[in-house]
């Protein structure tokens, strides 16, 4: 046993000195709409509102297939039900058996509905507002915070006199905290509201991946004052240009930070930021 001990311990400092150089790196990179993925220092892949067929995604372009593009998924983050926010989520979770955060009632009826797999669907990261969990070994923690929004399930199961949308839960939007990494929000795709301000009194974000679309969510201009509220150090649009009726860029988001004198940086669609500890060093 005591052999066995010190070859593990030997192992993991060989592994450990090995990862050192990227070991206090966090990716974050944006899929097009409201997709991201994250991965953690070591190496947890969370998924955010994976729509990972959106117009936007160069993953799903040229015939390509997007999945292929993630192979690794631990878990998948929904912030409502809508079917631009849980996209592919239910393929992926076949296909990676990541676990879902999100509101019990979205995870049960897409459980039910939509043929989410229901040991991924009913883990202990089902959550609601208010709350905070710890994922990944106790690497990141996430916050359920409110959101100004709606929130149903598509149903293919609804017969021709049924709504076609079932439930889903009360929206939301995440903070995620990332043991020696950002702090990162995700506004899903609430209206701006005042109480927002507590986010930024409760968290130190870093980054706030903000809805600035507009028609369905926050107007640029509204967005820019949510930046403020939640006192994000950096504020990245997302939620634009996807498809008609939405902005079709960030100008209007960024020429209103640039007055309020506020970080803006726009990720292009599968660009891929990255952060050492909290600190944004480059982007691809
Ligand atoms: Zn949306």
């Amino acid at each position: 046993m005591k052999v066995f001990s010190l070859f593990a311990a030997l192992s993991v400092l060989v592994i450990g000195s090995i990862n050192q150089v990227s070991a206090q790196e966090t990716k974050v990179r944006w899929f097009g709409h409201a997709a991201f993925s994250i991965t953690t220092p070591r190496g947890a892949v969370l998924l955010i509102d994976p729509w990972l067929n959106n117009p936007l995604n160069p993953e799903a372009k040229d015939g390509k297939d997007p999945l292929a593009s993630v192979p690794k998924v631990d878990y998948i983050l929904l912030t409502h039900g809508h079917r631009d926010h849980v996209g592919d989520a239910v393929e992926i979770a076949k296909k990676t058996g990541a676990a879902l955060v999100c509101n019990p009632e979205l995870a049960g009826n897409l459980v039910k509905l939509a043929g989410f797999p229901e040991k991924q669907g009913t883990t202990d990261s089902i959550m609601g507002i208010g709350g905070e969990i710890q994922i990944a070994d106790g690497e990141v923690t996430i916050a359920m915070t409110p959101a100004i929004h709606s929130s149903s399930v598509f149903n293919p199961k609804a017969g021709a006199n049924e709504p076609e949308r079932a439930y889903g839960g009360n929206p939301a939007g995440f903070v995620i905290i990332i043991k020696n990494g950002p702090t990162i929000y995700h506004s899903g795709d609430t209206a701006y509201f005042k109480d927002m301000e507590i986010i930024g009194e409760n968290y130190s974000l870093d980054v706030a991946l903000l809805n600035i679309g507009g028609h369905f969510g926050m107007e640029p201009k509204m967005a820019a004052k949510a930046a403020q509220a939640v006192r994000a150090r950096l504020a990245v649009p997302q939620h634009f240009g996807t498809f008609p009726g939405i902005a079709q860029n960030a100008d209007g988001f960024a020429a209103e930070l640039k007055k309020m004198k506020i970080n803006f940086y726009e990720m292009k669609p599968g660009e891929t930021i990255t952060y050492r500890g909290k600190q944004l060093i480059k982007s691809k």
